[in-house]
């Protein structure tokens, strides 16, 4: 067997942990612990876009995929990561001659990953919950073009907060079936790859538009 290194890709969820500026926060609540009961369980109530997270189709689509409906194949590949952290500035659109240096290592199939340095800024600054950089119209359009799987980004998600920003990144990308995966987490490490192996599998929540998902990176050594 050949040696590999994994690289966790996956943010923490946790009760009151950061997520999206309009949804109520993540709770945990005890609903058995072990001093007390004998065993120790716990009720998570989240958003299922929370954390590092998968988006489905149909959550901009009507009718489109929810996420149970996309086969696993669709979440493993080869990966390329896009490191814009320094060229990229807050609240900018992610342009097609940002991933000039990276376009011959993007086809068919490709996940992209897209590493803007707002991992290393999670908080609950204003800078975190708004101002992350995010897949501009064109951008999207460009990666239908190439017909990628994927498209993960650090920040919260891959359209922007401010009007007119959020819509056009998701719309363009899941009405062509290419999933997003938000909210990942870059290890230094793993930067210093150009490509690797992502697997970010959701759970088999049915029916609904997202899931929450442990992404990791497999570096063959
Ligand atoms: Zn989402």
């Amino acid at each position: 067997m050949k040696n590999y290194k994994i690289y966790d890709m996956s943010q923490p969820t946790y009760h009151n942990c950061p997520a999206w500026p309009t949804f109520a926060y993540p709770q945990v609540t005890n609903e058995a612990v072990c001093g007390n009961d004998g065993f120790t369980a716990e009720r998570l109530n989240i958003n299922v876009h929370t954390g590092t997270h998968l988006d489905a189709p149909y959550h901009f689509c009507i009718g489109g995929k929810t996420i149970d409906e996309i086969t696993l194949d669709k979440f493993v590949g080869e990966a390329v990561i896009v490191e814009l952290e320094g060229i990229i500035n807050a609240k900018e659109g992610i342009a097609v001659e940002h991933l000039s240096a990276y376009e011959d290592l993007i086809g068919e199939d490709s996940i992209v990953l897209l590493h803007t340095g707002w991992d290393k800024k999670r908080s609950f600054s204003p800078e975190y919950y708004k101002d992350w950089p995010y897949v501009s119209r064109e951008l999207a359009e460009w990666f239908v073009e190439k017909k990628v799987k994927g498209v993960g980004i650090d920040g919260f998600s891959v359209g922007g907060w401010y009007e007119g920003t959020g819509v056009p990144a998701h719309e363009v990308l899941l009405s062509n079936e290419i999933w997003a995966l938000e909210e990942l987490n870059f290890p230094e490490e793993l930067l210093e790859h150009m490509t690797c192996i992502l697997s970010a599998v959701p759970l088999k929540l049915k029916g609904l538009s997202g899931s929450p998902t442990r992404a990791y990176a497999i570096i063959e050594e």
